[in-house]
């Protein structure tokens, strides 16, 4: 047993990606991080700037950004220049139609790098056992060297039909095809990845599956 681990979780929308984060960190003592919220929140601030994607990467060079992080129920939520954005509605609508445009953009994605990595150190000074990343390019790019690397994926009416369950107005397969095209770190399994297909199992299910895995450490 290792005493800290990291673990990577990638899959596009509705493949279960925050259910079993929020069940590793709820029953292991894992610093969860949604690493999706953290372009959403740029996205919001983009959008209030009223910035097209085209403008974005003058924007970003231009207005360097002091990142931060705040730690509730073993969640780290990102602080952009001293405000957070937990009541903010980063899943609105408008936020949904635009975010895979801004995630896209290279400058963007750079001014997360660092940050996303270092929340495993976040994660050690806090004590936890381990810390849990989820998101697009987590095992491809910000963590290729986790512990455990965990691709989820499942068919698209399983997936469209959780959201639909979740009150949102989502565009998941245009998000997918952006998301999976993109030049910069797409969406797509890591190599040497446990790959799931969430439709298959219960939440649990997909939770011992894990499991197994990170007690084989
Ligand atoms: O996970 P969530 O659906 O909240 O992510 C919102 C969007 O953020 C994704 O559709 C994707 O465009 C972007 N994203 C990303 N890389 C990540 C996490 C999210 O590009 N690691």
């Amino acid at each position: 047993m290792t005493d800290f681990i990291t673990i990577a979780i990638d899959g596009g929308a509705g493949t279960g990606k925050s259910t079993l984060s929020s069940l590793l960190s709820e029953k292991n003592n894992y610093l969860y991080v949604e690493t999706g919220s953290h372009y959403r929140a740029l996205t919001c601030i983009l959008l209030k700037q009223g910035l097209a994607p085209e403008n974005v990467t003058n924007f970003v060079n231009e207005n360097p950004v002091v990142i931060e992080s705040e730690i509730i129920k073993k969640r780290s939520y990102i602080v952009i220049n001293q405000s957070n954005f937990i009541s903010e509605n980063l899943r609105s609508q408008n936020v949904n139609e635009n975010v895979s445009y801004f995630a896209a953009i290279p400058a963007l994605r750079k001014s997360l790098f660092n940050y996303q990595r270092s929340q495993i150190n976040l994660a050690r000074r806090e004590n936890f056992s381990g810390v849990i990343l989820e998101g697009r390019d987590i095992g491809t790019k910000i963590l290729p060297d986790a512990d455990l690397k965990v691709f989820l994926h499942a068919d698209i009416n399983t997936r469209i039909q959780r959201r639909n369950t979740d009150g949102e107005s989502d565009t998941i397969i245009k998000r997918d095809q952006i998301d999976s095209n993109r030049k910069d770190a797409p969406l797509a399994c890591a190599e040497g990845a446990l790959s799931i297909d969430t439709g298959k199992y219960s939440a649990q299910e997909v939770y011992d599956i894990v499991m197994e895995s990170v007690n084989s450490f």
